[in-house]
C-alpha cells in the first residue's frame, strides 16, 4: 500500500490529509485521515484519481474601458488540461463590449466547457 499527504484546497482549513491507496491497474484509495469534515475524502479520491481544476485568467479586450476582462471555465477541467485551455486564453482577443456571463471561447483546446466573462467592459468612451 502506498500513501500520499496533501493539502485540502476545498476550504481555508487547509486541512492536512493522508491517503492510503492500492496502485494495480487503476489506483484504489482505501483510507484517508486528517479531514475535518467529509468534503475532504471525497476532494483527495477524486484528486488521486481524476484531478480537475477551475481556470481563472483574463483575456485582451480591445476598444473597451479597460485593457482586460477577467474570465473562467464554466466547468472544473482535468487538471492535465490546464497548460492548453490557458495557450488558447492567453492568444485570444475580444472587441468591446464584453458582458458578464458571455461565452468567449467554446471548447478551447477540446475541453468540454466555456470560457466566461466575469466583468463587464463598455466600450471606451461611454
Ligand atoms: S476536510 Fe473539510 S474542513 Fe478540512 S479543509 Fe477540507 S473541506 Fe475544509
Amino acid at each position: 500500500m502506498s500513501k500520499k499527504n496533501l493539502t485540502c484546497i476545498v476550504c481555508p482549513n487547509g486541512c492536512r490529509l493522508e491517503a492510503s491507496f492500492q496502485e494495480e491497474l487503476e489506483l484504489r484509495v482505501e483510507e484517508i485521515t486528517g479531514h475535518l469534515c467529509e468534503k475532504g475524502p471525497t476532494w483527495a479520491e477524486q484528486e488521486l484519481t481524476h484531478p480537475v481544476r477551475t481556470i481563472v485568467s483574463s483575456i485582451l479586450v480591445e476598444g473597451g474601458d479597460l485593457p482586460l476582462v477577467s474570465v473562467r471555465t464554466d466547468a472544473p477541467i482535468p487538471k492535465n488540461a490546464g497548460f492548453d485551455v490557458m495557450k488558447e486564453i492567453k492568444a485570444a482577443t475580444w472587441r468591446a463590449p464584453v458582458s458578464i456571463g458571455q461565452i468567449l471561447i467554446e471548447n478551447p483546446a477540446g475541453v468540454p466547457c466555456n470560457i466566461v466573462a466575469t466583468r463587464n467592459v463598455v466600450p471606451a468612451g461611454t
